[in-house]
């Protein structure tokens, strides 16, 4: 019998492994996918806008279909766990932001310390490595079965989209030899120059 995947298990395939921020990743895609679902338009593009490129960033290509290369993923680099969903036709969406501290408000006791510990680069006891990748295991599922509202402050925003993918000519690199889209292209010595070797630290290739 083939059975179909659940979304959660889309999600963990395409990120490699189980993490607590796949799970927020989830839960925002999701709580924007069963607004949408309720509401008057399900056909209409979804855009995503995200301020982080952290493990819920795969969550939310996968459940949504935002991604990179069909240009509905916006990539803003806020360093931020916040992700805005919105429809390309009404520019009305959803704020979604995970609260600071949250995480370690529904996490299992000791996860917080144990975390520190790890990454400070200290001595660290196999027993209490094996205890944090319980904890970790654990926090993701909380993380799964929590109210939203607890994790997530949630808003209806209205956002101004970009225009939909444009098609650009390329010109040829003067450097590199490489094409560049037009736009990107900038110009040194008289010639087009692409990015990399208009700032001249272009990887070398043997
Ligand atoms: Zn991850
Ligand atoms: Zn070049």
């Amino acid at each position: 019998m083939c059975m179909e995947k659940t979304p959660w298990e889309k999600a963990v395939e395409f990120h490699g492994h189980v993490c607590p921020g796949l799970a927020y990743g989830y839960r925002a895609a999701m709580e924007y996918l069963k607004r949408m679902e309720a509401g008057p338009s399900k056909d209409e593009e979804v855009v995503a806008i995200v301020e982080t490129d952290n493990c819920g960033v795969d969550a939310i290509q996968v459940l949504t279909s935002c991604t990179f290369g069909k240009g509905n993923l916006i990539f803003k680099d806020y360093g931020k766990n916040v992700f805005t969903f919105a429809s390309r036709d009404t520019q009305e969406g959803l704020r979604i932001s995970l609260k600071h501290g949250a995480m370690e408000k529904v996490a299992p006791e000791g996860w917080k310390e144990l975390r520190e510990k790890l990454f400070s680069g200290g001595e660290v006891k196999e027993e209490e490595r094996q205890l944090f990748k319980k904890h970790h295991a654990e926090l993701t599922q909380i993380i799964l079965n929590v109210p939203v509202e607890e994790i997530f402050e949630i808003k209806t925003v209205k956002v101004d989209l970009p225009f939909k993918a444009k098609l650009f000519d390329s010109v040829q690199c003067g450097f590199c030899g490489e094409g560049i889209m037009e736009p990107r292209a900038r110009v040194k010595e008289g010639k087009f120059a692409c990015p990399e070797c208009f700032e001249g630290y272009r990887s070398r290739v043997n």
